[in-house]
């Protein structure tokens, strides 16, 4: 069973790195983030719950999250593996899959410098329904504003403002960072990757460490 976890800051490049390993592996990418944007756009019960909250930068309770997740995780696709993608987020969440029973085969942790961060997320554009990401400089879409598969528009999310993006790096460190210690000192395997460099190199050396890491 295939499980794997990124961990990493907003903006590390975890959802384009996401993107390539689920293709290789033939898994499912399990982004909360982007189930929880659906549930907004859904207008849902739940999306009504996570919008404020989002829009601030915080944390969406750890309890509406496991749940999530729990749900999602009884799907048909779920049944050799998944990648998580921006979950567990705390310390409380890393626990509940613990008591899931949902055993972890490695965790990547994506390790990027936070002035670069904050230059990816303010130019990172969004195919919402299908949660593909570009960067306006970095990463640009082959049409200037468009889906490169589905020739929808591209958004800019409202996290992605300078102010947001500084509430949630502090939320980062704060919340989420006690996780690279937590699962270090777990028996679950551990890379960590330098995520400063291209999108290509970075897809290179994760697809090479990872192979080595599961055989
Ligand atoms: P990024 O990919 O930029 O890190 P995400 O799309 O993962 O951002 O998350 C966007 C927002 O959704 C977060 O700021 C938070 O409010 C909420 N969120 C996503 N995943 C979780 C989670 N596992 N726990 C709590 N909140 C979450
Ligand atoms: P995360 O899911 O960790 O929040 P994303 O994968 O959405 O991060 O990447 C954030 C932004 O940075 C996106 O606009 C993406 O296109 C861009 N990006 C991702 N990886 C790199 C990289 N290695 N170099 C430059 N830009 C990148």
């Amino acid at each position: 069973m295939l499980r794997i976890i990124f961990l990493g800051p907003p903006g590390a490049g975890k959802g384009t790195q996401a993107y390539f390993l689920c293709t290789h592996y033939e898994i499912p990418q399990i982004s909360t983030g982007d189930m929880l944007r659906q549930a907004i756009a859904a207008r849902s019960e739940l999306g009504l719950a996570a919008q404020a909250v989002m829009t601030r930068g915080e944390l969406v309770s750890d309890d509406i999250i496991l749940r999530l997740v729990a749900e999602r995780l009884q799907q048909e696709d779920c049944a050799n593996g998944c990648l998580f993608d921006g979950f567990p987020r705390t310390i409380e969440q890393a626990r509940g899959l613990q008591r899931l029973n949902i055993e972890i085969a490695v965790v990547v942790e994506l390790q990027v410098a936070r002035d670069v961060i904050v230059n990816r997320l303010s130019g990172r554009r969004v195919h919402e329904p299908s949660g593909r990401t570009y960067h306006v400089q970095f990463n640009p879409p082959k049409l200037a504003g468009v889906d490169d598969v589905t020739g929808e528009l591209l958004t800019h999310r409202h996290d992605d403002r300078e102010h947001t993006i500084r509430e949630r790096l502090r939320v980062y460190e704060e919340q989420t960072m006690p996780l690279i210690d937590f699962y270090r000192k777990s028996s679950v395997p551990y890379l960590a990757v330098d995520g400063n460099a291209s999108v290509e190199d970075i897809r290179n050396e994760l697809e090479t460490e990872l192979q080595q890491v599961l055989n």
